[in-house]
């Protein structure tokens, strides 16, 4: 539903009286396969689709309701949130966006995982994964001031391996997981294709890390740089970020240039677009 300029995305549980859980890094609760909020007891979860939906249209403040816990998977990626709103139609609002402009680097480092931000004049997001076959390692960039969202990384839908499968349901995960929303990878293949991109496994991961970094409730002006990341990194960049106030500004001009000098981004982190 429509909010008031300001509001941001705010979830309401319409099972539990309208109790309302807004979408910022300080409600982040326990993040391992989705991400979920949680504030006061009560939980909701796998919002990551939803909210890069939002950021990817544009899509700053709205009141999400809903009647469980969970938000529905769909077909696994965020295309069917995409299509639902902008055939409700987006309403330009008085008041200028007010964006989260990264002034120095941080860097989050975590054996072989990484993930950064760094000062940059646009939002663009850097992914690079590294599973066991049949994926291997992808690379891809968005660059989101190009209203490439909805082409480039919207429809990419999650994935998971056959051989993690009974693991997960045994700790109570992926119920609802089936082949119409869950890219199923065995040792030697795609078992549903076929695949919506080559690369559309990476391509998800921009996608999930975009609904992540959602929950600064801003969007960011600055280049973000993933390797082998994942919820938990990501939602631990969103609260370092949200805990140091001298690596950012707020402002509502996306204009004014950056002052680049701080940023020294390591050039074995730049990758490319696959
Ligand atoms: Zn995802």
């Amino acid at each position: 539903m429509p909010a008031p300029a300001g509001t941001g995305v705010v979830f309401r549980r319409v099972d539990l009286d309208g109790f309302e859980i807004e979408a910022v890094g300080r409600n982040v609760a326990r993040v391992s396969y989705a991400t979920s909020l949680q504030k006061k007891g009560v939980l909701i979860s796998t919002t990551e689709h939803l909210l890069s939906a939002f950021i990817g249209i544009g899509l700053d403040n709205a009141i999400v309701e809903l009647d469980n816990l969970e938000l529905p998977i769909l077909d696994g990626s965020a295309q069917p949130f995409v299509d639902l709103v902008l055939q409700a139609g987006l309403k330009r609002q008085r008041k200028k966006r007010s964006y989260l402009r990264i002034l120095r680097e941080i860097e989050v480092r975590e054996g072989n995982k990484f993930i950064a931000v760094y000062p940059a004049s646009g939002y663009t997001v850097a992914y690079t994964i590294n599973f066991a076959a049949p994926i291997g390692k992808q690379s891809f960039e968005l660059d989101l001031s190009r209203d490439l969202y909805r082409k480039e990384v919207g429809p990419a839908r999650t994935f998971g391996f056959l051989r993690e499968e009974q693991a997960m349901k045994n700790m109570g995960l992926i119920r609802g997981a089936t082949e119409a929303n869950v890219i199923v990878l065995s040792d030697t293949g795609v078992k549903n294709g076929p695949l919506r991109f080559p690369d559309e496994f990476v391509r998800h991961k921009v996608l999930d890390l975009i609904g992540d970094l959602a929950l600064l409730g801003r969007q960011i002006i600055g280049r973000v740089v993933a390797d082998r990341a994942g919820h938990a990194m990501h939602t631990a960049l969103v609260t370092r970020l949200l805990k140091d106030r001298s690596l950012w500004e707020e402002t509502t001009d996306v204009t004014q240039a950056p002052d680049i000098a701080e940023s020294r981004e390591p050039s074995r982190h730049v990758p490319r677009q696959a």
